[in-house]
């Protein structure tokens, strides 16, 4: 590698404004990595308690209601009732950085009918407090699960549809810069 290369790698590592592609987020928890594995192949995976039926959000090592170790993730009804939405007009993060100039990024935080509360990236701009929504597992860019939700009109129950929702948002694309290295 020579000194030219080697100056390129380390601006791209200190400048993450340089670099061609911006990911969201992909550090995970032990915790988090479960979630994330457990959802790939379903709508909702949640942890539930094999003790006292709790089902809990987000993940942890014990049950929040009665401290038992024995949590499995389950299926979980994906419904909910949308609690309160808002707009991130500002990141440090590059990849919702180079998202929020096109556009405020909408989020919000629902109370599923399972029991937890979930933040969630929403999509569409139409929603009011106490809409019937529904919540769904998906892979970002970085392959790591987000849960997102949508009116609870919209179909989300093949993979195809899910994937078609997530594109409309592009949040299992990279942020691209043009002049980036
Ligand atoms: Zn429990």
């Amino acid at each position: 590698m020579n000194i030219k290369d080697k100056m390129r790698k380390r601006l791209k590592l200190n400048r993450p404004s340089l670099r061609a592609r911006a990911r969201p987020p992909k550090h995970r928890s032990v915790c988090g990595s479960q979630f994330s594995a457990a959802n790939l192949p379903g709508i909702l995976q949640l942890q539930n308690c094999t003790d006292c039926g709790h089902v809990q959000y987000p993940p942890a090592e014990l049950c929040g209601a009665c401290l038992s170790s024995t949590l499995i993730y389950r299926e979980t009804p994906c419904t909910g009732t949308l609690l309160a939405q808002s707009q991130l007009h500002h990141s440090l993060w590059e990849y919702f950085k180079r998202r929020i100039k096109k556009a405020p990024w909408p989020i919000a935080s629902v109370q599923l009918d399972a029991g937890p509360v979930a933040i969630v990236h929403l999509v569409g701009n139409s929603f009011s407090t106490g809409d019937r929504v529904k919540v769904f597992s998906h892979s970002d860019a970085s392959r790591s699960v987000v849960l997102l939700a949508v009116p609870e009109s919209e179909s989300i129950d093949t993979p195809a549809l899910r994937r078609n929702i997530v594109d409309t948002i592009q949040l299992d694309q990279f942020a691209e810069h043009q002049q980036g290295i």
